[in-house]
């Protein structure tokens, strides 16, 4: 049970796999305002950074799943190495209908989204899982700028224009669904190549250490064509945000 091994190669090296940096998760963790032993369950949560380093700042509980067992590895390996893992939890397994056995202050999915089938599908599922008057942080891309063609779009990653929305008709979105929307953090574009670019210089560091692999090949052409790719196409077009959400 894992995710796809090309991402367990290419993100092996990042401890945030989503396109805040350090100091955005940083800010956004303060910006919460949550009190020591706030109760968090982070669905999708890589290597758990985000547990991990709002537990030493902030004092939280926290609870993350995630599919991959090398970022479920690091995750545990990081909270200890912060001092956090009375606080912190981290299960190796299927997010996708995962509901939490007492509900929690936070329930998240930051860059995960397809876990509930979507945005809306995550947001109902997180809500099983959050308490009344909790909060839902959902990160996920917007057209920062529109595509003008699908091309473009599955240049970016995405099936079609449509599996994006823009921020506004996210937040508009959001609201229609029932949220104050009452925080947010977004990815700039050097935040994003801090992502990014960073697969790069993992993938080659891998290509060099592992010639004979069998993912040699797939790894190889990813990293030849990845960079163009990245900087004509997901760097101008998609923006990326972590949304702070409370039902009205
Ligand atoms: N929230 C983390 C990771 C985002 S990347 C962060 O921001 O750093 C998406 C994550 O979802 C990856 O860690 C991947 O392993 C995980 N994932 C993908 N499919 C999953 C599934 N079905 N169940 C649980 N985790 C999944």
């Amino acid at each position: 049970m894992d995710i796809p091994r090309i991402f367990n190669i290419s993100e092996s090296a990042h401890r945030i796999h989503n396109p805040l940096t350090a100091e955005k998760m940083a800010a956004l963790g303060t910006a919460l305002r949550m009190e020591k032993n706030t109760s968090v369950l982070d669905l999708g949560c890589g290597s758990g950074e985000m547990l991990c380093t709002w537990a030493r700042d902030h004092g939280i509980r926290g609870t993350g799943v995630d599919l991959s067992s090398l970022f479920s590895a690091q995750a545990k390996q990081r909270a200890v190495e912060l001092g956090v893992a009375s606080q912190v939890e981290f299960i190796h397994g299927e997010a996708a209908g995962y509901v939490a056995a007492e509900r929690v202050d936070v329930a998240a999915c930051v860059g995960a989204t397809w876990i509930g089938g979507g945005l809306q599908g995550t947001i109902e599922l997180l809500k099983k899982s959050v308490r009344p008057g909790g909060m839902l942080l959902i990160g996920e891309p917007y057209w920062r700028v529109m595509p003008t063609s699908q091309y473009e779009a599955r240049g970016c990653l995405a099936n079609a224009i449509e599996d994006f929305l823009t921020l506004p008709s996210l937040l508009k979105l959001f609201a229609k669904l029932g949220f104050d929307t009452v925080e947010m953090m977004l990815a700039d574009q050097d935040s994003w190549d801090r992502y990014e670019a960073a697969r790069w210089f993992t993938m080659r560091r891998w290509l060099d250490e592992n010639p004979d692999d069998e993912m040699a090949g797939e790894v190889r052409e990813e990293l030849y064509t990845e960079p163009e790719r990245y900087v004509t196409y997901r760097r101008e077009l998609l923006g990326w945000g972590t949304f702070a959400l409370k039902a009205r």
